[in-house]
């Protein structure tokens, strides 16, 4: 999955990047107090394992969000 597509889905379920310096992009959800966040590296295709992972760690954002 290319990584526009995937900072495409998290700002369409309303993420917002919490720091963006060094190898990974870090995003966090709208939850009270940002409990959930996720690292994407600067990467133009994110590896299967790493989409996982962010679903798993965005644990709050809908089924099916990130495909
Ligand atoms: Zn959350």
């Amino acid at each position: 999955m290319k990584r526009r597509e995937v900072n495409q889905a998290l700002r369409r379920h309303g993420c917002s990047i919490k720091s963006d310096d060094g190898p990974h992009t870090t995003w966090v959800c709208r939850c009270k107090d940002a409990q959930h966040t996720a690292d994407i590296p600067r990467q133009v295709n994110i590896s299967p394992g790493v989409i996982r992972d962010t679903i798993n760690r965005l644990k709050c954002l809908p089924e099916g969000w990130l495909q």
